[in-house]
């Protein structure tokens, strides 16, 4: 019998935690954090890279930045056990700095693998470099936050990231709005 798309991804994320592609990352990292959630999401949050907490966890968004995206799921009746959460890289970058495009291009294929696995019905792009990324280099968050993008048949709502608005308190208001559009987007999907 061929492997459920379950089976593969769990083989998947095996595969990810050999990586030793981006040499820094590998020397620098307590683990590799590959997804976690559901399998089988309609909804999939992709953010940019793991922090410190989820270096040490092997989790996604499990420091303050999940907090807060925890609690905006929760307000807007998303389970975190329905959705996917992934990052764009997979290993924290030393000291959190921004990812660098040749590790981006060497995980690429991660997500992509990731997406056509779980095939998500909502691809929601958290911050800029998952917008860029997965949608198009040119696009920035603070002009497509919001709103539904379609590229090559997946649907995308990007969102600023969490992180953002702990940094810049006056982003959270969008964030929460957002999130509202996102709810009423769900009912009608
Ligand atoms: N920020 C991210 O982009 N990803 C995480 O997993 C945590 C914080």
């Amino acid at each position: 019998m061929e492997n459920s798309n379950a089976e593969l991804l769990a083989e998947l994320h095996e595969k990810l935690k050999k990586c030793k592609k981006c040499s820094e990352l590998v020397t620098n990292r307590t683990q590799v954090v590959p997804g976690d959630g559901n399998p089988h999401a309609d909804i999939m949050f992709v953010g940019e890279a793991p922090g410190r907490d989820e270096d040490i966890q092997g989790i996604p968004f499990v420091g303050a930045a999940g907090q807060l995206l925890n609690q905006l799921m929760e307000k807007s009746g998303i389970s975190r056990e329905s959705v996917f959460i992934g990052n764009v890289l997979k290993c924290r970058p030393p000291d959190n700095r921004d990812p660098q495009d040749n590790e981006i291009a060497n995980c690429r294929e991660y997500l992509h693998a990731q997406i056509t696995l779980i095939q998500p019905k909502l691809i929601c792009t958290l911050g800029n470099p998952s917008l860029k990324t997965l949608i198009d280099k040119s696009l920035t968050i603070g002009r497509v936050h919001g709103t539904v993008l379609t590229k090559k048949g997946l649907n995308f709502f990007p969102i600023y990231h969490p992180a953002a608005s702990l940094h810049n308190p006056s982003l959270k208001a969008s964030l929460v709005e957002d999130f509202e559009k996102l709810k009423a987007h769900l009912r009608e999907m």
